[in-house]
């Protein structure tokens, strides 16, 4: 469910008619819905209630520090994947203590940031990564809390790039070595092992591979605390799907999550995290473009957007969907017409959707990306020399941009001309 509904034939955010932002803002813009990010991550907290637990939230999705306010004001913490995104989310006022750091290649610089701001724990993901965070940490006189990302081999059954849990892909160390490995972190002085991390892969539709993947946590942790390890905590990542097509898609809900979460693992008295990204922020959001032209092609009909892959990559990159509907409401006995929705960047693979039935469009009309919030604004380029365009943050009658569009001299201004040349 989100807070982007037609009121009157208006396509509103909230309270905001989204014509009255375009106007002011120009197109094309992503727009976010405070009450939507709000109610998704509260299902969350819900679904996992009464264990005792931590939502971190997966700042890659959607990463504007006014979302990650607005997030951690609620309570939420952060799973952050670089040193950036860490200073993304302590410019947000989130403290260390609810910040937790993932992704397989950390540098030594990295880690330092994270243990002075207090970290709350370290995702480390191979050996030669818990060697380098002990010396990193003895040097510095602390210990770095960590868990050991496991990789299960669970197929998540999700477009091959974002599969995570698989024994052939980068992350983790595999879970049939994870005795040796937990008793070499054991012996490293700079180290603290609290728990352990698996997160095997994005737009989950079916919550069969997360039962696989934690029925293998549960018995892991049994192995390790036998083995003498303390496990208190057990982060169990991301992936939970959205549906990205409203008319044919119905994934599970954060309540069915948390039931199997606590089915699973809830026997074992441990702190849970989870990390969603997508299922708090994609819904959350729209991305909005103006028709610049119709072009009647010889098999199909082109709607030229102002919009490209260079703002959202998504059908480009993953062949995705996204729901794509008029500003203006379409009356009731229109007949919908096949168009080709491409933006302008000089290349075939900048469509949005092929032979998509819409309400008729003429130039000028503004339409609507659905589910554009997560790993929209954040996957967004300057291909082509297009500004990145801007963020606007929405909440009841009232909106913000919280990211301007920059002009064409800030972005010429960052080149510059050797003397010699
Ligand atoms: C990408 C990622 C997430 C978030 O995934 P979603 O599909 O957006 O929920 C969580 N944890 C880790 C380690 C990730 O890489």
């Amino acid at each position: 469910m989100d807070h982007f509904l037609y009121r009157d034939g208006i396509l509103h955010a909230e309270d905001v008619a989204v014509a009255d932002i375009a106007a002011q803002v120009g197109t094309p813009f992503y727009v976010y819905s405070a009450a939507t990010l709000t109610r998704h991550y509260t299902l969350f907290t819900e679904a996992l209630s009464p264990l005792p637990h931590l939502v971190c939230f997966a700042i890659k999705s959607l990463s504007n520090i006014a979302v990650l306010k607005l997030l951690g004001d609620l309570g939420a913490g952060m799973d952050v994947v670089s040193g950036g995104e860490y200073r993304r989310a302590v410019a947000a006022g989130v403290p260390g203590s609810r910040i937790v750091f993932s992704g397989v290649g950390k540098t030594r610089e990295e880690m330092r940031l994270a243990l002075e701001g207090g970290i709350r724990q370290f995702n480390v993901e191979s050996e030669p990564e818990l060697r380098a965070l002990s010396e990193v940490a003895s040097a510095m006189g602390t210990t770095a809390p960590i868990t050991i990302r496991v990789n299960p081999d669970v197929d998540a059954r999700t477009h091959e790039k974002i599969a995570t849990g698989k024994k052939d892909n980068k992350f983790g160390i595999p879970i049939s070595r994870a005795s040796e490995v937990y008793a070499e972190a054991a012996k490293l002085p700079g180290l603290q092992v609290i728990g352990i991390d698996v997160h095997i892969g994005s737009q989950l539709t079916e919550l069969e591979p997360f039962e696989q993947a934690y029925k293998k946590v549960a018995d892991l942790t049994l192995r390790l605390r036998s083995e003498g390890h303390t496990i208190s905590r057990l982060d169990l990542g991301g992936g939970l799907g959205i549906p990205y097509e409203r008319s044919n898609s119905a994934p599970p809900l954060p309540h069915d999550y948390g039931a199997l979460i606590k089915r699973t693992v809830g026997h074992l008295g441990c702190e849970i995290e989870i990390e969603p990204g997508r299922l708090i922020s994609g819904n959350s959001g729209l991305l909005v473009s103006k028709v610049i032209y119709v072009k009647n092609g010889e098999i199909s009909d082109f709607l030229i957007v102002d919009a490209a892959m260079n703002d959202l990559v998504r059908p480009s990159m993953y062949g995705a969907h996204h729901d794509i509907i008029p500003v203006t409401e379409a009356k009731a006995a229109t007949l919908p017409h096949a168009y080709d929705v491409v933006g302008p960047v000089c290349e075939t693979g900048d469509t949005f959707a092929k032979a998509r039935p819409l309400a008729p469009l003429a130039e000028d009309d503004l339409i609507a990306f659905r589910s554009a919030g997560a790993y929209g604004a954040v996957m967004a380029s300057e291909y082509n020399t297009r500004p990145l365009i801007p963020e606007v943050l929405v909440k009841d009658d009232q909106f913000a941009v919280i990211r301007a569009r920059p002009s064409y001299e800030d972005m010429l201004n960052r080149d510059t001309i050797p003397l010699w040349l």
